[in-house]
């Protein structure tokens, strides 16, 4: 079973990845975008780390929604919103149960990428976080290292793709040969998840 102190270590893993990697997510979105994802994802979780050790939130859905919301409310760029939504509907799929199954967890996270291909207007192929967050869920059945792996090679995979959504898409063609910034950083969420469960 998963409870509170799992999302919370969950996160912070994650604040720490983003940190370590942001550098490499700008330079990722500095062909194919703004060069500002690194440091988007870097505001972004310093906050949700900082809120949910302030306000100690005590279920799941408690914890992740309360995330969602410092994503949405710090984060300017489309990857704010997108990620915001995914942590909220997950966090809301997870009700204020305590603690939770694995299962239960993978069935909330699909309604958040479910939710996240919504507000997005997205589909898998598109180039986009999607990529990454698709293949992840469904791995989630399997084990979490399983998601962790299917995860990044989505997001490996976006490489040949040329992108139809969000600022890459502007690029047409020219989009082809690089990776996704948001797939990348969706794949370090899966990983942190994968340490978070091994720790
Ligand atoms: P911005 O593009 O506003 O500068 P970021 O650089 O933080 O925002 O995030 C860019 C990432 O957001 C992209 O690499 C892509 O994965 C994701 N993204 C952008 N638009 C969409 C969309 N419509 N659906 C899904 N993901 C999207
Ligand atoms: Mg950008
Ligand atoms: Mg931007």
């Amino acid at each position: 079973m998963l409870d509170a102190d799992f999302f919370r270590r969950w996160l912070t893993t994650a604040a720490a990845a983003v940190d370590r990697e942001a550098d490499r997510l700008t330079e990722l979105d500095s062909p194919i975008g703004d060069a500002d994802h690194g440091s988007n994802l870097r505001r972004g979780f310093a906050a949700v780390t900082a809120a949910v050790e302030k306000e100690a939130p005590d279920t799941p859905g408690a914890v992740l929604m309360l995330a969602g919301r410092q994503l949405i409310s710090t984060v300017g760029g489309a990857s704010g919103p997108l990620y915001g939504t995914l942590l909220r509907r997950t966090g809301k799929a997870l009700g204020d149960a305590a603690q939770v199954a694995e299962t239960e967890f993978a069935q909330a996270l699909r309604a958040g990428v479910d939710a996240v291909a919504t507000l997005g207007g997205s589909a898998p192929g598109d180039k986009t976080m999607l990529d990454a967050l698709l293949p992840g869920v469904d791995a989630l059945s399997t084990s979490f290292a399983a998601a962790c792996e299917a995860a990044r090679q989505g997001a490996l995979a976006t490489v040949p793709l040329q992108a139809r959504k969000g600022r890459a898409s502007y690029l047409g063609e020219r989009s082809v040969g690089h990776q996704d910034p948001g797939a990348t950083s969706s794949a370090l969420l899966f990983e942190a998840l994968a340490d978070t469960a091994a720790a």
